[in-house]
């Protein structure tokens, strides 16, 4: 067995790892962890620490770590059939007994589902599939897509376009010219104080609209949106948000895709965060929790409307030509029955909303009247800490003194996993939804210590 200075050697020389500082990570200058194992909502690695991750992975791994249901149903699996693509009407059990399973859950009005690999090639395919939708319609010109700043829904070209997070477009040549941002809905920082969330939501909707006019509502085809802001920030839309949103698109024609990539399956308490919220999406994004992550696997659920206009399309112009070799892969497919039932079983989109609220009630009763806590805020399994400089004018510390960073490592040394969100200090917490109240405890004594630790 390799000793732990070799692996560490080998990552540095060999691996190019996502989302990483390069040079940091060549030179042995940024943080390197070797993951061995995890059970429930733990991780281990190789030098023996076993940690609390509050950020279930990337606000994926939904069951909890170490189930063996999921892991014996993969192994089964690909013991009886690893793969075999699902092109020109091609299935397996697995794949269309998880596309039954998906269309039970989803939300009304939807009609099929297509899967992909993740996030970022479901919102391909939705993007891909609101162009062919207009083109069908004969409205060549109406393709534009519009996504809110601070919004996430992937990093390849045109989803990292969406995003709408400058980190993920510089010296990438991004945003490419199809995609327009609007206003985030973030209550916490409206440009005028004395905003009601009403007010805040209708000026949101009314931003959208003047920029739907200025573009040309002819040229408008799609608006983007997750049901509450992830990557962003953990931001849950004020009231009111949705129902102003859903308006304005309706009036110009614009199709809904409700990216709920993080939301699905149970993060925020429901199912879906459209059943949270009553929205009726054209299209949904699914990924993370449809498998739980213990195999890539994304879903696009397409909605009636767009559906029969799909139909129409290949009547006149032949087959879709759309699909990757591993859409609907049969090892992701058996992971994702599997992680459907257990969600069922162990009754985890319920704790989700019971232990969800509870941690950020505790969290809130520990930090929130700290001299350098702006908001504490949350929805489902879903919490977030925004740190400020200055509480009175809501203002950030400089992004250089990187107090956010230093928080989350804190908490590290405490036994806790955090993640330090991209845009200002924002301390996220998106656990496994099987957390319990005492490890919710836990969560909220790690925070309160860093953030005494770090800001005093
Ligand atoms: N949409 C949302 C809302 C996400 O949070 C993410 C990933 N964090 C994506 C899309 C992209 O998913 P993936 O990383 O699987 O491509």
């Amino acid at each position: 067995m390799l000793t732990n200075d070799e692996l560490a050697k080998w990552d540095r020389e060999n691996f190019m790892h996502p989302s990483t500082h390069l040079g940091q990570f060549a030179r042995g200058e940024a943080a390197q962890r070797i993951v061995t194992g995890g059970e429930g909502v733990f991780i281990t690695d190789r030098d023996g620490n076993r940690l609390l991750d509050g950020f279930a992975g990337l606000y994926c791994v939904n069951a909890g770590y170490g189930r063996h249901e999921i892991s014996e149903a993969i192994a089964a699996q690909a013991r009886e059939l690893a793969y075999y693509h699902a092109y020109a009407g091609h299935g397996s059990e697995a794949n269309i007994t998880l596309a039954r399973m998906v269309m039970e859950r989803a939300p009304e009005g939807m009609a099929r589902v297509y899967f992909g690999l993740g996030g970022s090639d479901a919102n391909e395919t939705n993007v891909k599939l609101v162009w062919y939708y207009n083109n069908v319609l004969n409205r060549p010109a109406k393709k534009k897509i519009i996504s809110r700043w601070r919004g996430y829904h992937g990093s390849g070209l045109v989803t990292g376009s969406l995003t709408g997070l400058e980190l993920f477009h510089r010296k990438f040549d991004l945003p490419l010219a199809q995609v327009v941002h609007t206003e985030a809905p973030y209550y916490y920082r409206r440009p005028d104080a004395g905003m009601s969330e009403q007010e805040f939501s209708a000026y949101c909707a009314e931003r959208l609209e003047a920029l739907i006019l200025a573009e040309g509502p002819d040229t408008v085809a799609a608006f983007i949106g997750e049901p509450v802001l992830g990557t962003g920030g953990i931001v849950p839309p004020p009231a009111g948000y949705w129902q102003g949103i859903q308006s304005v698109l309706a009036k110009y024609d614009i199709l809904l895709i409700v990216d709920e990539v993080v939301t699905g399956f149970g993060r925020l308490g429901t199912m879906f965060g459209s059943d949270r919220y009553g929205l009726k999406p054209d299209l949904i994004t699914c990924a993370k929790g449809l498998t739980s992550a213990y195999a890539p696997l994304s879903a696009t659920i397409v909605g009636q409307r767009v559906w029969d206009v799909l139909m129409r399309g290949n009547d006149e112009f032949g087959v879709l030509g759309h699909g990757w070799t591993y859409s609907a892969h049969p090892i992701g497919a058996a992971a994702g029955i599997a992680n459907l039932r257990l969600i069922d079983e162990l009754g985890l989109v319920r704790n989700a909303a019971e232990t969800g609220a509870y941690l950020t009630q505790a969290m809130r009763a520990a930090v929130g009247d700290h001299a350098h806590v702006g908001e504490v805020r949350g929805e489902g399994m879903l919490c977030a800490v925004e740190l400020v400089a200055d509480r009175d004018a809501r203002r950030f510390f400089p992004a250089s003194e990187g107090r956010g960073a230093a928080v989350v490592g804190a908490m590290l040394r405490r036994g806790v996993i955090a993640r330090a969100m991209p845009q200002g200090d924002i301390i996220g917490l998106a656990p496994p939804l099987c957390l319990s109240r005492a490890e919710a405890d836990q969560i909220v004594a790690a925070t309160a210590g860093a953030i005494e630790e770090v800001l005093g």
